[in-house]
């Protein structure tokens, strides 16, 4: 199975507790006014297909070479790729039981089938649901607006661990430049 992926992250510590690898998936239906990715949009502009399997590899070296904790998965919309992002999270279970699963998703636990979300829910361990609002926008850590809610899904973490909005610079060797995290609110961290 196959995932449409805008960019991967090899370490972020603004999307998550601790250090955390970041898949951005290509394509969102929403069109929120005021979206910091738009970019991210349009399904097939600027996306590589990448298998489920080269992903989790990917996430095996990259969780050596970091000490990663977890893995993050946003957008783009990660429920307009449900089976393949479902795929990903419980193989991802499977082989790193002890790395923990986060995704940042447009759509309310509500709007989505409930026996999808059901099955999705039970690899995560956080959540971050909702459109984003930009007349709304809120101080929390890893939620945009106010309408937005962070959901924990199992007790490897609590509230507590989710740190104050921030974001992120990094500058690879060959001068690609990738920002994450808050832009608005956040005070940033160089990476
Ligand atoms: S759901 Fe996320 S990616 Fe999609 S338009 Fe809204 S803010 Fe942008």
């Amino acid at each position: 199975m196959q995932l449409r992926v805008h960019a991967l992250m090899e370490c972020s510590t603004v999307n998550g507790p601790g250090a955390r690898a970041v898949i951005w998936v290509q394509g969102c239906s929403l069109g929120c006014p005021g979206c910091w990715n738009p970019d991210t949009h349009d399904p097939l502009r600027g996306s590589r297909l990448h298998h489920v399997s080269e992903i989790l590899e990917w996430f095996a070296k990259v969780s050596r070479e970091h000490r990663i904790e977890g893995l993050t998965i946003s957008g783009g919309e990660p429920m307009e790729q449900a089976p393949p992002v479902l795929e990903l999270l419980r193989r991802l279970r499977e082989g790193h039981p002890e790395t923990t699963a986060g995704l940042f998703s447009g759509y309310t636990e509500r709007e989505l089938p409930e026996s999808l979300w059901r099955a999705v829910q039970a690899h995560l361990d956080f959540a971050v649901l909702g459109r984003y609002n930009a007349r709304r926008r809120s101080h929390y850590p890893l939620v945009s607006s106010t309408n937005q809610v962070l959901r924990l899904y199992t007790a490897r973490y609590s509230m507590d661990d989710f740190a104050a909005q921030s974001v992120e610079v990094h500058i690879d060797h060959t001068g690609l430049t990738q920002i994450t995290g808050f832009p608005v609110l956040g005070s940033p961290v160089l990476g």
